[in-house]
C-alpha cells in the first residue's frame, strides 16, 4: 500500500496498487497545473483506492469536456483522479513517496514539450497520446513570443502575468517539498529581481500557501484551476517562476538539478545538466 498527500498534508489518500503504467505528460495542460517540464503519472486499480482525509478540501476544474483536474484549495497540490469508465485512479507521482515498483515508461504529448527542456532519457516519445491508448489528443499549444518579456499564464487564463529582465538562475529542484508543492518529478524554477514583475491580469485569483515552518517555502496557485503561478519574495526582492506557466520561451536553459539527494527512488536523471547534492554554492 503507498500513501499519497498534497504538500500542506490536508488531502491524504492510499493506493494498494500495484501501479499498472507510468508516464511522463508533456501536453500545455500539465505543464501549467503543475507548473513543471512534464507532470508523471502513475495508474493503478480504482477498487484499491481511498481518500482518508481532506476530500472536503479537494478543488475541481474542468479542463476539457468530461474531463476535470483536482486540486488542494490550501496549498495547490495535483490530486489523483478516479476514472471508473476504465476502472484505474490516476495519481500524479510527486504525491508519493518511496519506492513504487514501477518506473517511468514514456513521455507523451512531446509535440506540445516546453522548448527549454530536452529529453535525454531514451524512452519512447508520443507526439499525442500513446496509440494503445486509442485516444484523440487535444489541440497541440503554441509558443508565443511578444517582445523580450517572459509571459505567462494559468490553464483558466484568469490569472496572467509577464516579467522582464534578465534570469537570476534556472533550477530543477528534486527536494521532497518541491515534488508535493508541484505533485511531479521535480519543480522547474526560474528567478527574476521581482521589479521586472507584474501581474497583466488575476492578481485577485492568486491564492498563496506558506509551509508551516519553513522560512521562505511556499507555493502560489490559482484558485480556480489550480495552476502554478509566480511567487514574489518581498524580503528578498525576488519572484520565482513557475517555468511550466510561460507561455513563450525565456531563452535561459536549466542551470542546475539541485538536492539530488532527495529525488524520487524512480527519478533517473540523463542529461548533463550540473548536479548539487543541496544548493549549489552561491557565486
Ligand atoms: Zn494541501
Ligand atoms: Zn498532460
Ligand atoms: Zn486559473
Amino acid at each position: 500500500m503507498t500513501e499519497g498527500r498534497c504538500l500542506c498534508g490536508t488531502v491524504r489518500f492510499e493506493i494498494d496498487g500495484p501501479f499498472s503504467s507510468m508516464l511522463h505528460c508533456h501536453c500545455s495542460m500539465c505543464r501549467k497545473h503543475h507548473g513543471t517540464a512534464f507532470a508523471t503519472f502513475v495508474a493503478a486499480p480504482l477498487a484499491g483506492f481511498r481518500f482518508v482525509a481532506g476530500e472536503e478540501s479537494i478543488a475541481k476544474y474542468d479542463s476539457s469536456p468530461g474531463f476535470h483536474r483536482s486540486f488542494c484549495k490550501v496549498c495547490g497540490s495535483v490530486l489523483p483522479e478516479g476514472m471508473p469508465a476504465i476502472g484505474l485512479v490516476v495519481c500524479p507521482a510527486g504525491d508519493l513517496d518511496g519506492d513504487l515498483g514501477i518506473e517511468p515508461q514514456m513521455h507523451m504529448f512531446t509535440g506540445s514539450k516546453a522548448a527549454w527542456y530536452e529529453i535525454t532519457d531514451g524512452l519512447p516519445q508520443h507526439e499525442e497520446y500513446p496509440p494503445q491508448f486509442g485516444m484523440q489528443g487535444t489541440a497541440r499549444s503554441k509558443v508565443e513570443t511578444h517582445g523580450d518579456a517572459a509571459q505567462g499564464s494559468c490553464l483558466c487564463g484568469g490569472v496572467a502575468y509577464e516579467v522582464t529582465g534578465t534570469p537570476l538562475r534556472f533550477y530543477y529542484c528534486h527536494c521532497s517539498r518541491c515534488r508535493h508543492a508541484r505533485s511531479a518529478q521535480h519543480a522547474a524554477n526560474i528567478f527574476y529581481r521581482a521589479d521586472g514583475f507584474r501581474w497583466v491580469r488575476g492578481a485577485d485569483l492568486v491564492q498563496d500557501y506558506q509551509l508551516s515552518g519553513a522560512q521562505f517555502f511556499g507555493v502560489a496557485f490559482c484558485r480556480r484551476c489550480g495552476s502554478k503561478v509566480p511567487r514574489v519574495s518581498v524580503e528578498r526582492g525576488v519572484v520565482n517562476v513557475p517555468a511550466g506557466s510561460l507561455n513563450n520561451d525565456p531563452g535561459i536553459r536549466a542551470q542546475a538539478h539541485i538536492f539530488v539527494d532527495s529525488k524520487a527512488p524512480w527519478d533517473r536523471i540523463t542529461d548533463s545538466i550540473p548536479q548539487f547534492t543541496e544548493m549549489p554554492p552561491r557565486r
